[in-house]
């Protein structure tokens, strides 16, 4: 809760069930972003069904009932798992990343959703589409859910139950078409990390972490209040799943720009909660609206850091470390 008793909540980031699990004892409300191409990073080749269910019902254990988040294989140059000839090499087009690699290559996209399908008994998931970048690419999983429902159930191996689609805003397109994915989503989930590549046009770093340094720059502030501003007139629940969510540095500003769900590493927990615990959303909002009015990185950077008290926060995270 905020000090003026406005509720957050804290989910988390996972690759694997130790990580899920850990969350889960640090008080997140669930998984966020589960980024699945972790589980099959020792795999030979891609995962098959029965893997993508075994290891769905393990994260489901491992968080017990609380929401998981199953974000679809987000396969990249920064996020490699052996698929042999297929292996996406080099600078790949939003085009042929995320979703639309999967979409050109049903047999992995078949596999991942039936393996979340049959695991649906044993947990709360959601599906999270990695760079959308229109309404499409949501309609086109949306069928071939229902077809792989249908599927299973004649089959006789499972009776699924439905299961929401959300999309992840990475990409800019996203960020322009928000009113319409928000409409054909059920919820939204920005990807500050690749947001801020596009944005400024640069890369993320060779170990695939996002440019933090740059995450000042005014325009990503202006994406996340139109993002918002998009979900909030469709009804659909928004949550920020990029680093910016764990960065204390920032919560206050994205309270203020109206978000509401925050995912992040486990370690960050403590912190974020302590500074949504201090702010209170009329000042919050304050902060936003001048974010919103200035023109340059140095400037809101001045402004953000300001807001900070940086005793506190290392007095939180030795607190949380014991
Ligand atoms: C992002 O892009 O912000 C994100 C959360 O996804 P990933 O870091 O896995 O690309
Ligand atoms: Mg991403």
């Amino acid at each position: 809760m905020t000090r003026d008793g406005v509720k957050v909540s804290i989910l988390a980031n996972a690759g694997v069930e130790e990580e899920a699990a850990a969350a889960a004892a640090a008080g997140a409300e669930g998984i966020g972003l589960l980024r699945t191409e972790f589980l099959c990073l020792y795999e030979e080749g891609p995962p098959s069904e029965e893997q993508h269910e075994a290891a769905y019902r393990r994260i489901a254990a491992a968080v017990g009932g609380r929401v998981v988040t199953v974000r679809l294989l987000d396969l990249a140059p920064d996020k490699l798992f052996p698929l042999g000839d297929d292996l996406p090499v080099g600078d790949l087009p939003i085009a042929e990343r995320g979703i639309h690699y999967l979409l050109r290559n049903p047999h992995l996209l078949r596999a991942q959703l039936r393996g979340v399908l049959r695991a649906g008994d044993s947990g709360n998931f959601r599906l999270l589409l990695p760079m959308v970048a229109g309404v499409t690419e949501i309609a086109r999983v949306r069928e071939l859910l229902a077809e792989l429902a249908q599927e299973l159930r004649r089959e006789g191996i499972a009776r699924c139950k439905p299961v929401p689609v959300g999309a992840m805003i990475e990409t800019v397109p996203a960020v322009l078409m928000a009113p319409e994915i928000a409409r054909a989503a059920d919820f939204l989930s920005l990807g500050t990390n690749d947001l801020l590549g596009f944005l400024l046009g640069a890369r993320r770093d060779d170990t695939g972490e996002p440019i933090s340094g740059a995450a000042f720059e005014p325009s990503l502030f202006r994406a996340i209040h139109q993002v918002v501003q998009a979900a909030s007139a469709a009804g659909k629940d928004v949550s920020i799943c990029g680093e910016i969510a764990g960065a204390p540095a920032f919560t206050k500003l994205l309270l203020g720009l109206g978000v509401r769900v925050l995912s992040m590493g486990l370690h960050r927990i403590a912190e974020v909660r302590y500074v949504v615990s201090e702010t209170d959303i009329a000042s919050a909002r304050q902060l936003a609206e001048e974010v919103l009015s200035l023109r340059t990185a140095a400037e809101v950077r001045d402004l953000v850091l300001a807001q900070v008290d940086p005793w506190q926060l290392l007095l939180r995270r030795r607190a949380s470390e014991g």
